[in-house]
């Protein structure tokens, strides 16, 4: 029995995914080969690649000017190679927990870091209002913060390219690609299997902006990964296909403005729990919380039944709501695949809890 999946990444991903990677796993369509097995120089892997990028401009609007490439070594690897390349003398970043953290540490091996905004002395419980200078290479933001459950809901217009991680709300809602320089982020979450990073970037951010006299390895230059539409190297061949699948899936769901609508009713269902609630409590301040990620804990008296909880939830096939290890505390992460009755399932198992020890 397929359980309720909460994982924040890996994390539940659409039947179809599943079963069309499966399927390919063992034939991968009238090859007589696997797809874990066919040449990604073949044209039959190049029309899986041509496909997943089509699909991911068409459902997210990517306009023309911006090309899309699918790399290997997650979004962490980003966060070195943003300032490897476009990291002149000084760039601003807004701090919004562990993530943005992370790249922050990356750049600061360069230079000067502006930390425009941080909510860190509030324990990153609100997605900070920042201004954006415009005497900065570029400005980088996280729009979701998977660990603490803050999203920013808009497209900030700013004077400088501007940058940004979405690996945990890509394709949760439209967005405006013209406003930013580059977007990027793991797939593991909205878009696929873990194993797969995307990356868009506009073609004139990419010509103009990459520091010119610095020795920049081959593998972590933007430019060869564009250059070669991501076959400067072996690409996840298998990951991509189920990034392709997922898009898929985005697509005959009614695109972006339909996960949007299911997001903000899943993020309502559990929010609208913790507020009524006499045992759980919500983290994140309201204006700032996450539909991707929801952080809870219990209230004041109840705090010693959080095993308890945990081991109760498992009864009701619910896995991935114990919260991020740094953190503590319950976290359900409500990603695309989620469903409703998926979450139906949570708050049900959370006013049994409710009632059962109150
Ligand atoms: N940024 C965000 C917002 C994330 O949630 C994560 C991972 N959960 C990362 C970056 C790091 O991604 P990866 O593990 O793919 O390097």
């Amino acid at each position: 029995m397929r359980k309720h999946i909460f994982n924040a990444g890996p994390c539940k991903l659409p039947d179809s995914t599943l079963e069309n990677v499966s399927k390919a796993v063992l034939e991968f369509g009238n090859t007589g080969q696997s797809i874990l097995e066919v040449s990604h120089r073949s044209s039959d892997f190049q029309a899986v690649y041509d496909e997943a990028v089509a699909l991911f401009k068409e459902v997210l609007g990517i306009p023309e000017g911006y090309s899309v490439i699918f790399l290997g070594g997650g979004a962490s690897m980003q966060f070195c190679m943003i300032p490897f390349n476009f990291f002149k003398k000084k760039a601003a970043y807004v701090n919004t927990g562990t993530w943005s953290t992370a790249a922050i540490k990356e750049a600061k091996m360069w230079g000067d870091v502006e930390i425009v905004a941080s909510s860190e002395a509030d324990g990153f419980t609100y997605y900070p209002e920042f201004t954006i200078p415009s005497d900065v290479d570029y400005m980088h933001i996280t729009s979701n913060n998977t660990i603490r459950g803050t999203e920013i809901f808009y497209d900030p217009t700013s004077p400088v390219p501007l940058i940004c991680d979405m690996s945990s709300d890509i394709c949760s809602r439209p967005v405006d690609v013209s406003k930013y320089a580059m977007i990027y982020g793991g797939c593991q979450k909205n878009l696929g299997p873990a194993g797969v990073t995307f990356v868009i970037i506009n073609n004139d951010f990419l010509a103009n902006n990459v520091v010119a006299d610095r020795m920049i390895p081959t593998m972590l230059r933007y430019k060869t990964h564009v250059d070669k539409e991501s076959m400067y190297n072996t690409p996840p061949c298998v990951n991509i296909f189920g990034v392709k699948e997922t898009l898929k899936w985005v697509k005959a769901m009614g695109g972006v403005e339909a996960m949007e609508k299911l997001a903000i009713e899943r993020a309502d269902m559990i929010y609208n729990e913790l507020e009524r609630s006499k045992m759980f409590r919500p983290v994140v301040k309201e204006g700032s919380r996450s539909r991707m990620n929801i952080p809870f804990l219990l209230r004041e008296g109840y705090e010693s039944l959080e095993k308890e909880f945990l081991d109760f939830t498992k009864s009701k096939n619910i896995v991935g709501i114990k919260g991020h290890r740094s953190v503590g505390g319950f976290r359900a992460s409500t990603y695309n695949a989620c469903t409703i009755e998926d979450v139906k399932a949570l708050v049900a198992a959370m006013q049994e809890f409710e009632a059962a020890h109150i």
